[in-house]
């Protein structure tokens, strides 16, 4: 099988009731880029890679379609179902960039799933369930407003909540975190986010003032290094997210016990079959982590659905998808939460298939 064409697309996916808060972004809409390869067999496969802004970490969207106009004319005539082989060629091709060669990876799987007619968590390694548990992200807002919409997505069916926190005075972020814990109970897993946000003192100062609060602390600073030295002070788990950005950085940082697990984007690690490999070293570390949409629409979710399926549930964080904060669905099955959980598609390769008469042009078309 050969890549015959490749699209590419540039799809606005406007924030619901924006813009939502983080300790360093506030964010409007996203502009998400939709890859579409089509392969002489007559087979098409989808993927995507959405950015959270250009500050969130040092990916962009036009860097994305710059790094895939980069590469599409020399991915013509290559076989998307020699997956690692793909991938050895687009780094061939492209320094870095993991982020866009993920788009490619996604419409691989994709296609290689409807090929041999199984779906992506199959191609994966084989789902442990057919509904993934996702959990909710507040944005950073007051005390009182976090802890009302904490108690909304559990009775929603949430069993675990992602409180944003940093930006502000961190006594207000103690505030916010026991306001929550009071509001929900014990029951709901919290995760708490600083997305780079504090420093090692603002670290330090939440960890003691909220010692008896079972939280995880997710991202607290900007740096691996600013990590490793509150580490063995801080009295809570700490995930890496932001600066887990490749896989050797994830075999460093369990080697130096630097974390208790990650918050993982599909996209930052390049694609499901890095993700793969990913999921291999937290199993063999037992190190707990997420599986998430680093925002973007369906295709992603499906993704991030599909990986989701297969991870070990002990280890399994949850998935996150964009779909609750964003308006459009541009496939039909559009990916949903219900009761807290997101229902595996069943259909061979990712199972959501764009409606192209709702896309608009592509940006970039090779053949
Ligand atoms: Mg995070």
């Amino acid at each position: 099988m050969k890549i015959t064409e490749v699209h590419v697309y540039a799809v606005p996916l406007p924030v619901v009731n924006g813009p939502y808060t983080m300790a360093n972004a506030e964010v409007y809409a996203l502009d998400s880029t939709l890859v579409k390869l089509v392969t002489d067999s007559g087979v098409t496969g989808w993927g995507e890679t959405c950015p959270l802004g250009a500050t969130y970490q040092p990916h962009h969207a036009l860097g994305a379609r710059a790094a895939l106009a980069q590469m599409a004319n020399d991915l013509l005539g290559a076989n998307p179902l020699l997956i690692t082989l793909l991938h050895r060629q687009m780094n061939g091709l492209l320094n870095g960039h993991a982020y866009a060669k993920a788009a490619i990876d996604i419409a691989a799987h994709d296609i290689a799933g409807k090929h041999y007619g199984v779906r992506v968590c199959d191609l994966l390694g084989g789902a442990v369930t057919d509904k993934v548990p996702s959990y909710y992200a507040t944005g950073v807002g007051a005390p009182d407003d976090i802890a009302r919409i904490a108690v909304e997505k559990k009775q929603q069916g949430f069993l675990r909540l992602q409180i944003k926190v940093g930006g502000c005075p961190v006594e207000l972020d103690v505030e916010t975190v026991r306001k929550v814990r009071e509001a929900t109970g014990p029951e709901i897993r919290l995760a708490v986010d600083a997305n780079r946000g504090w420093t090692t003192r603002d670290v330090l100062q939440f960890t003691r003032e909220c010692s008896d609060i079972p939280v995880i602390l997710e991202q607290p600073c900007n740096t691996i290094e600013e990590i490793a030295v509150i580490r063995s002070q801080c009295q809570h788990a700490i995930y890496l997210d932001e600066s887990a950005d490749s896989i050797n950085t994830v075999m460093q940082s369990a080697a130096r016990g630097l974390c208790d697990g990650f918050g993982m984007k599909v996209t930052r690690i390049g694609g499901l079959a890095p993700f793969k490999t990913f999921r291999e070293l937290c199993e063999a570390r037992s190190l707990h982590h997420t599986c998430d949409d680093a925002w973007g629409g369906d295709i992603i979710a499906a993704a991030c659905t599909h990986m989701g399926a297969t991870v070990n549930p002990k280890l399994l964080e949850g998935v996150w998808v964009a779909a609750p904060y964003i308006e459009n669905h541009y496939c039909p099955e559009g990916i949903v939460i219900e009761q807290g959980h997101i229902a595996l598609p069943q259909a061979p390769g990712l199972g959501v298939v764009p409606d192209e008469a709702i896309l608009p042009e592509p940006v970039l078309s090779v053949s």
